[in-house]
């Protein structure tokens, strides 16, 4: 591994991620841009070595064990914007692209202005936030594929955006270097000024977690029984989507503590890391989630968070 200037050894992943979580890894390496992040990759294939993917590691539950592999954090921050198409590195933070939109008037990504990490990230995962979400402004992405070793174009359309979905959660070894995002012109002041104060109102942004621990349910509660029991869920079924949050809470779990972890009084789809919260507190409080749940509505969450064991 020698070859890649300024790599760190036993480095605690805790620091890297904004849940404060996590055991060491063996090998730690930033890449600045394309070329370095291509032969990281490259050199932990040589060595037989397993390797990750980190952006800003605001999604991500590491394990607290040790990883005897190689962190790739993605920091090629390089940006251009030409009329209102940005071209931006995977490893840009959000909250830069969304500051730099709105100092060249366009529109189009006002609902990720206070959303942590990278932009690699978000496309990952897809994220989104009011009714919106990354894939509507992504054009194209240009992604290394570390199994052919090549690199590729793909389209919008060939991501395969879905609900908090997106080819990369299926194939793990495209690994996202740029994207072109498409934007509208448009004043997004006032729209960034409401999203960031909703954030400070709805979300316990005052300790470390990882956002939202499940996503939402989409479909249907069809259970007369449980309607009746839970009359919010009429007009949850009208529109086919229903909170996690909703359904936490209403098995009670609100402030709920195992070890260093809490399921958020403001906000139950949150765990939060009250007290040197270790992973297994916080995989103790998904597995009570899950059987609750369960048991109360007789449906199966899906975790929207990553977890690195
Ligand atoms: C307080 C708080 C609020 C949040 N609010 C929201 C919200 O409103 N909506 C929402 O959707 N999310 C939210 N999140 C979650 C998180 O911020 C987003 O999902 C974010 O987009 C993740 O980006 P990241 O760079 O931190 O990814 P990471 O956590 O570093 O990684 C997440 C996954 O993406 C993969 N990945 C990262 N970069 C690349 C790349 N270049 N190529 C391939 N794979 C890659 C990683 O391997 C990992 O599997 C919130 C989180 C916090 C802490």
């Amino acid at each position: 591994m020698d070859n890649l200037t300024g790599i760190k050894r036993n480095v605690s992943l805790k620091n890297h991620s904004t849940f404060r979580i996590g055991g060491i890894a063996k090998y730690f390496f930033e890449a600045e841009n394309k070329e370095e992040i291509l032969k990281a990759i490259k050199t932990a294939k040589k060595s037989h070595l397993p390797f990750f993917i980190l952006g800003g590691g605001s999604n991500i539950l590491f394990s607290d064990k040790r990883f005897n592999g190689l962190i790739i954090k993605i920091n090629n921050q390089d940006l251009e914007i030409k009329k209102n198409a940005i071209i931006a590195g995977a490893g840009i933070k959000l909250s830069r692209l969304v500051l730099e939109s709105a100092k060249h008037n366009l529109s189009g990504l006002e609902w990720a202005a206070g959303l942590p990490g990278t932009l690699g990230g978000a496309i990952y995962g897809n994220a989104g936030a009011f009714s919106k979400s990354i894939k509507d402004s992504v054009k194209s992405i240009k992604v290394f594929d570390a199994k052919i070793l090549k690199i590729k174009n793909l389209s919008a359309k060939q991501c395969k955006f879905g609900y908090k979905e997106s080819i990369f959660k299926k194939n793990r070894n495209l690994v996202i270097i740029s994207c072109e995002l498409i934007l509208k012109k448009g004043n997004l002041k006032e729209e960034i000024t409401k999203t960031i104060s909703q954030r400070k109102k709805t979300q316990p942004l005052n300790f470390p977690s990882a956002g939202c621990i499940f996503k939402n349910y989409l479909g249907k509660i069809k259970n007369r029984k449980i309607v009746l029991k839970y009359p919010e869920l009429e007009m949850f079924n009208e529109k086919r989507i229903i909170p996690a949050g909703f359904l936490i809470e209403k098995c009670g779990l609100k402030g709920k503590n195992i070890g260093g972890a809490q399921i958020s009084k403001l906000h139950a789809n949150f765990i939060i890391n009250t007290n040197d919260a270790k992973a297994k507190d916080v995989f103790k409080l998904i597995n009570l989630i899950e059987k609750k749940v369960k048991k109360e509505f007789k449906i199966s969450m899906e975790k929207e968070i990553q977890i690195f064991n």
